[in-house]
């Protein structure tokens, strides 16, 4: 992009575009590819340059430390936690926007407007084609059935995606019922938790387990991969739902503002178009996630898996649960 502005100004003079002098800063905890082609069709239609800095660890502290001075104006990440946990530091503020919430449903977004939801994607249960009956496994709670013993494959029990699932499932069933299933589950699996969601398919395929949960996403992605798609086939996708009523778990990428957001209306401009029809729809065909506003269609990929009930616990109540689920990870000693 700034190849182009200079082109640009180069033939039209600096003052015959003051809007291309707009920008907006990202901090992403997101891949930056999996946003680029989103940024990209912001800048060609409004002429805001995006500047992204990809930020894996910490970001919580970096926000911290810069307070005022942060650069940043927006935090793009996955997980309803870790934008809570950005919220609870302090260092975002409330969007009014009627826009974001016409777009998003409000158990995807804070009730006081200091995240918003963009994206949803289920956490699912992959099952072998070859040794998982269809409609062997319904309910989240079945994974605790001793008849898979030494038949699930997970990533850690730390992990972001996984403690929203327990987070989820101490919401529905309570404290209890939540100890015995993370027991029963962590009997049941064949090997200890190691690598992300794709290395669970890698594993079924390799014969290693017969079930293994994920998020939906991946299995598109995973398809589209050339070297990956043949693992990928060896799966089906199941959507579980809690079985004393409730649907599928659902989690969220999302974005907040930042406190100090020096490019606050370039910034709440760029909020705006990731839940337009055509930013939503970049999202659903080239990411393979759920668009959060309702009438844009999943991909053709995704809607091949069949319609599903989705939960509708408010997903402020799974990031309240996670200091519990975390614990009863580690209490449990899930990875161990
Ligand atoms: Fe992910």
């Amino acid at each position: 992009m700034k190849t182009r502005y200079s082109l640009l100004a180069l033939l039209f003079g600096c003052t015959a575009l003051p809007a291309m002098a707009d920008e907006v800063n990202v901090y992403s905890h997101r891949q930056p590819e999996l946003i680029q082609p989103l940024l990209d069709a912001f800048t060609a239609e409004t002429g805001i340059a995006v500047n992204v800095a990809f930020v894996d660890k910490g970001m919580v502290e970096r926000l911290v430390a810069e307070g005022d001075r942060s650069p940043a104006d927006l935090v793009l990440t996955v997980d309803v936690a870790r934008l809570t946990q950005v919220v609870d530091a302090g260092v975002t503020q409330a969007v009014q926007s009627a826009v974001l919430t016409a777009a998003i449903p409000p158990q995807f977004r804070d009730a006081g407007n200091q995240w918003f939801g963009l994206t949803t994607r289920s956490r699912v249960v992959y099952a072998s084609k070859e040794r998982v009956k269809v409609g062997e496994v319904t309910t989240y709670e079945d994974l605790a059935d001793p008849k898979w013993k030494g038949r699930i494959c997970t990533r850690s029990g730390t992990n972001d995606y996984n403690i929203a699932l327990l987070g989820a499932v101490i919401a529905h069933d309570g404290m209890e019922a939540a100890t015995a299933w993370v027991t029963g589950l962590k009997a049941n699996l064949a090997r200890k938790p190691d690598g992300g969601d794709r290395d669970q398919v890698l594993a079924i395929a390799a014969g290693e387990c017969d079930i293994a949960i994920g998020n939906t996403y991946y299995i598109g992605q995973m398809l589209a991969d050339p070297e990956q798609k043949a693992a990928a086939e060896t799966v089906n996708v199941v959507f579980p739902t809690f079985a004393k009523g409730g649907g599928s778990h659902m989690n969220i990428s999302g974005v907040a503002m930042t406190k100090a957001a020096p490019n606050h209306d370039a910034a709440l401009k760029l909020m705006e178009f990731l839940v337009s029809d055509e930013a939503q729809k970049i999202y659903a065909e080239t990411n393979f996630e759920f668009p959060v506003k309702a009438g844009v269609p999943v991909s053709a990929l995704v809607a091949s898996w069949g319609a599903f009930t989705p939960d509708t616990l408010p997903l402020a109540d799974v990031a309240a649960q996670r200091p519990a689920a975390l614990k009863l990870m580690e209490d449990v000693d899930f990875d161990g």
